[in-house]
């Protein structure tokens, strides 16, 4: 299947062959068609599946056809019409939204229409972007809470939004944003097109997301082996105290030039990188209590082979998209399968092989087989000699925290939400 017979025009058949799609990935050769057809989409793809231009290239030529007319039109009057937003992409990380803005960029540049993109986040002055958008933006992608501040200063008129795109979208149908996203979808209009994009959809999520959508098309990618990434997935068993010098063995005996680390807290980022750095490894941290200056540098320079290690937390286990990163350990283990998921896609993208290990100590043993049973998986583990585990599991009473649960794994103040509304749903079903 081309994307000619997709339904995509020639300029854009151009536009993605520029940018080295020569075929549609599986997500895009589903999504394209009906997307086209102004259905509303419900697609889950893995990490890296190419769910960006899915949703990029038909937007695009959705918004040819006015921008040609808008463009005539202001050249016989030979002035200039404001644009209006047809186009609205909500994400929940600052460095999606440059992304995504950059992708929609690189395939617009061929068309010889002109297609403007707005890009709002929040972490940085908040003039500038309203000043970009007092000619209008044909897109606008945002994170909810920069995009509503820029509404609330009357900076930005949602009201002729036609399609609505929620990229990782079980993150801002999460509870954390709900709040936002209930505002941002009172703004809009009621007739429009709805696209969800995501690698996962929790059950609690599915239920919210089906209040959005009017009959959509349903796309999944099954996990075969043609569609799945090229991970390797590696578990070691390890030492809490010895994890740093294995990974310092591990990047120097396998010559790793870039690899992401992830660990639990903002303090382990510093911390590991330090330890890293002060053995000779190019090493920098990644996280939420940086400036978004300083998180654009260390992504940019990472993409530059400036850094040969990048420690970081959750934030950078969604969206990223570096191309090129052939592995990704897991220091700390993550608190969800879910979030594996997520950390791992980070490698294997489009097609390259990529590798992910994750560290298992005695400690987190127990919440090791819980991600696996839920990720459906079994992974052998492996010792590596020089660094044989010599900790003990803490007894079956300490790991029992009387909820029943596994310590480390304790649902948190957001996974309790979480399942109020899930149980709330469920109830009005
Ligand atoms: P995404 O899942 O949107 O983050 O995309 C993952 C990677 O796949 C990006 O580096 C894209 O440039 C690349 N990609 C997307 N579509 C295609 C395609 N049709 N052919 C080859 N690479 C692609």
């Amino acid at each position: 299947m081309s994307f000619a017979q997709l339904g995509l025009n020639a300029e854009l058949q151009i536009s993605a062959a520029q940018a080295g799609f020569t075929l549609p990935t599986p997500v895009q050769a589903q999504a394209i068609g009906p997307v086209l057809n102004g259905r509303d989409v419900l697609a889950q793809a893995q990490t890296g599946s190419g769910k960006t231009a899915a949703y990029v290239l038909p937007m695009l030529q959705l918004l040819m056809a006015t921008a040609a007319s808008r463009d005539e039109a202001a050249n016989s009057r030979n002035t200039k019409t404001k644009r209006s937003t047809q186009v609205l992409v909500l994400v929940p990380t600052r460095e999606l939204a440059a992304q995504v803005s950059d992708v929609l960029r690189d395939l617009a540049r061929p068309l010889a229409q002109s297609i403007k993109v707005g890009t709002l986040f929040g972490g940085v002055s908040i003039n500038p972007q309203m000043m970009s958008l007092r000619s209008g933006a044909d897109v606008v992608v945002a994170t909810p809470g920069r995009l509503l501040d820029i509404v609330d200063h009357k900076a930005l008129n949602l009201g002729h939004v036609q399609h609505l795109v929620l990229d990782e979208a079980d993150r801002l149908l999460d509870l954390g944003f709900s709040e936002e996203l209930q505002r941002i979808l009172a703004l809009l209009p009621a007739q429009r097109q709805n696209l969800l994009f995501s690698a996962t959809f929790e059950p609690a999520v599915q239920s919210l997301a089906q209040a959005l959508l009017h009959n959509p098309e349903r796309i999944t990618i099954a996990h075969t082996e043609a569609h799945a990434p090229d991970i390797a997935q590696r578990a070691i068993q390890v030492d809490e105290k010895s994890r740093t010098a294995l990974l310092r063995h591990l990047i120097k005996t396998h010559a790793w030039k870039r690899v992401l680390v992830f660990v639990a807290t903002r303090y382990a980022c510093e911390h590991v990188a330090n330890k890293l750095y002060k053995a000779g490894i190019f090493a920098t941290a990644f996280h939420g209590e940086m400036s978004q200056g300083a998180r654009q540098d260390v992504l940019a320079e990472f993409k530059e082979d400036r850094w040969e290690v990048v420690v970081t937390t959750d934030l950078a286990a969604r969206g990223i998209d570096i191309a090129q990163l052939p592995v990704v350990v897991n220091y700390d283990l993550p608190r969800s399968a879910t979030d594996y998921t997520h950390r791992i896609g980070r490698t294997g993208r489009a097609g390259a092989h990529g590798e992910a290990l994750s560290f298992v100590t005695a400690a987190s043993q127990a919440h090791w087989l819980l991600i696996q049973t839920r990720a459906q998986m079994q992974l052998p583990v492996e010792v590596l000699e020089g660094f044989e585990p010599t900790e003990v599991p803490p007894p079956v009473s300490a790991l029992n925290d009387g909820t029943g649960g596994i310590k480390g794994a304790r649902p948190s103040k957001k996974d309790k939400l979480r399942a109020a509304a899930a149980a709330r749903a469920h109830a009005e079903s």
